[in-house]
């Protein structure tokens, strides 16, 4: 299984505006690194150019934060000399993510490449070469179908479509047992539209989002500040951000976040498809159980409000406006930043929130609902 537009992807390779060699922890496994041992590279061995990380061994960056690797027309040294068989597993399946369960493969592409987020872009919706709706023994590949169904969904807005997949996700965690058939009844349209209706009767203010999201940002890019990585990007909207939670003018911001509101809007496409995508690639990973699709949710969810969150502080910097670079600049951005493994994703949720698995209310807090 995989989305249709999977076979459409090229490496834009010296014309990428944000090449996937910088910036991050580029992962060397033990097969490669052992490979590296007796090749060379200006004169030095290649696993020389290698260091420890907590997750295992990184290549280090130079100074500029790039691969070292990576030449100045943005093409890579090592596959140039030595051919494509010497990259190490993580530059040779980037940006494609393969999930192996039993009885099928799903093969997708992850939205820390620009080319990816060009795909989406480009698309009018995702469609997969399996059929989401048809039924499967799988009880937790169906639910993951149901998901994303209902998050294509158009006749729901953005993010209210996320807030009703995730009610409905809650719903199906708390029921002790519950059959692939059963789960029919969430396609049902009326119930779809009665949910609908209770969720806009919740009282919500989009002040409390914007303070919320502003400490989850903040959160989030903290150790990235630190280590001095993605600087251009989050350095300055995090003194903005800084200053915002000191002089916070509650009228001012709510006047603001209306008008970014129909900015943002402009991309709505882009961003369902993104996050259909995410619920596709990181929602159901092998071994996977309902709660840990319930975490991943939630940290799909949170990436959705930190890029938009991002957006936001951006507009306001660059004078209320947007370009769909700056857009695809951030999706990129905070993908790579929150692109942790699962145990990692588990050990951040369980030290940043009272509860691993989050009530809704607070899903409605950080999303906001229009
Ligand atoms: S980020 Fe994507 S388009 Fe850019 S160099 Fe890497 S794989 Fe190619």
């Amino acid at each position: 299984m995989k989305p249709k537009y999977y076979d459409h992807f090229h490496c834009t390779a010296d014309k990428c505006p944000m090449t996937c060699c910088m910036q991050w922890k580029i992962a060397v496994d033990e097969e490669t690194y052992e490979g590296w041992k007796d090749r060379e590279f200006k004169g030095k061995t290649l696993d020389s150019f290698v260091m420890e990380s907590d997750n295992g061994k990184i290549i280090c960056l130079n100074e500029e934060r790039k691969c070292p690797f990576l030449n100045p027309k943005g093409l890579c040294s090592l596959v140039l000399e030595h051919g494509e068989t010497i990259l190490s597993q993580t530059c040779d399946i980037f940006p494609r993510q393969i999930h192996d369960f039993e009885g099928r493969r799903e093969c997708s592409l992850v939205s820390c490449c620009p080319a990816v987020v060009d795909l989406f872009y480009r698309e009018d919706e995702v469609e997969f070469t399996y059929p989401l709706e048809k039924e499967s023994i799988d009880l937790l590949f169906s639910i993951r179908n149901l998901m994303i169904e209902i998050v294509k969904n158009k006749k729901y807005p953005l993010p209210f479509s996320l807030l009703m997949a995730f009610y409905i996700l809650l719903d199906i965690y708390g029921k002790n047992e519950l059959t692939t058939g059963e789960l029919s009844q969430y396609r049902e349209e009326s119930l779809l539209e009665e949910l609908s209706v209770k969720i806009h009767e919740v009282e919500s203010s989009w002040e409390d989002t914007f303070e919320e999201d502003n400490e989850l940002w903040l959160d989030m890019v903290e150790n990235y500040r630190k280590e001095g990585l993605y600087a251009e990007y989050i350095e300055e909207l995090s003194r903005l951000a800084e200053e915002l939670t000191e002089q916070y003018d509650r009228r001012k911001i709510r006047k603001k976040m209306d008008s970014f509101q129909e900015a943002f809007g402009k991309y709505e496409n882009l961003f369902r498809n993104y996050l259909v995508s995410e619920f596709f690639t990181n929602m159901l990973i092998p071994e996977a159980d309902l709660e840990g699709m319930v975490i991943m949710m939630q940290w799909i969810a949170m990436e959705f409000v930190l890029i938009r969150h991002g957006l936001f502080l951006k507009w306001l910097q660059d004078g209320e406006s947007i370009s769909y670079e700056t857009v695809r600049d951030y999706m990129v951005v905070i993908s790579r930043m929150t692109g942790y493994d699962e145990e990692d994703i588990f050990e951040y949720m369980e030290n940043s929130f009272q509860s691993l698995v989050w009530e809704w209310g607070y899903m409605a807090l950080i999303t906001g609902i229009d």
